[in-house]
C-alpha cells in the first residue's frame, strides 16, 4: 500500500554529527526516510523536480537554534509538507507517524489513532482537499496496476542515485554500524528486489 507508513523502530538507523550546515546531513536523511517525506510520504521517484525535498527542522530553527546541526532534530520532507509545517514544532515524526498511529483509508483520507499523530494531520494540513485527490489519484494508479507486478513495483521503486553512505563516514557517527544497512549496502549485497 502507498500510504501505509513505517513500522515503528526504537531509534533511528544513522548517527551523523559534526557537520556544520545542516544541508550536509541530506545523503544520510533521504536514506534514514526511505526517499520519501516523512509527513506525507510522497516519494522522490513521483516527482520530476530535482530538489523537491527539503530538511525540515521538527523543532524550528526560530524558536531554537540547539537543534540546527542535531540529526535528531532533521527530518527529510517534500517542499509542500515543509511549507505548511513552516514554523510550527511537532511532535517528531520519525515516532508519531507509524503504521500503528496512522492510516490511510481507500477515500484518500488519513486517520491518526495516537494524539500524537492526530497533532500531526492537523499542523500538516495532511486531509485538505488537495491532499486527499492526490492520494486517490495515487491509490487508483496502484489499483489499475495490481495484477502487473513490474509496473506495481516501479510505483514504490528506490531512485537510482542511493547515496554511498560508506564514503561519508569519515565524521563522527554515534551508529556506524547503520550504513551496512543503508539502502545503497542493501541493493550493492543484492537484497532488495
Ligand atoms: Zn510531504
Amino acid at each position: 500500500m502507498l500510504f501505509t507508513y513505517p513500522k515503528a523502530r526504537p531509534h533511528r538507523r544513522h548517527g551523523p554529527y559534526g557537520y556544520s550546515d545542516y544541508q550536509r546531513y541530506r545523503p544520510w536523511l533521504r536514506d534514514e526516510f526511505e526517499f520519501r517525506c516523512v509527513y506525507c510520504l510522497e516519494r522522490e521517484i513521483w516527482t520530476k523536480r530535482k530538489r523537491a525535498f527539503d530538511i525540515d527542522h521538527i523543532v524550528p530553527i526560530s524558536q531554537s537554534t540547539d537543534g540546527e546541526l542535531d540529526y535528531e532534530n532533521l527530518a527529510y520532507s517534500c517542499a509542500r509538507c515543509n511549507g505548511v509545517k513552516s514554523d510550527q514544532a511537532v511532535q517528531d515524526p520519525f515516532f508519531a507517524l507509524t503504521d500503528s498511529s496512522i492510516r490511510a483509508d481507500s477515500n484518500g483520507v488519513v486517520t491518526g489513532t495516537t494524539p500524537e499523530s492526530k497533532d500531526l494531520i492537523r499542523k500538516l494540513d495532511l486531509n485538505c482537499d488537495d491532499m486527499i485527490k492526490w492520494r486517490c489519484l495515487k491509490l487508483e494508479h496502484e489499483t489499475l496496476v495490481q495484477h502487473d507486478s513490474k509496473k506495481l513495483a516501479s510505483l514504490t521503486r528506490l531512485p537510482e542515485d542511493l547515496p554511498d553512505l560508506s564514503r561519508l563516514n569519515r565524521k563522527p557517527n554515534t551508529r556506524p554500524e547503520g550504513v551496512s544497512e543503508s539502502w545503497y549496502e542493501r541493493r550493492k549485497k543484492e537484497e532488495l528486489d
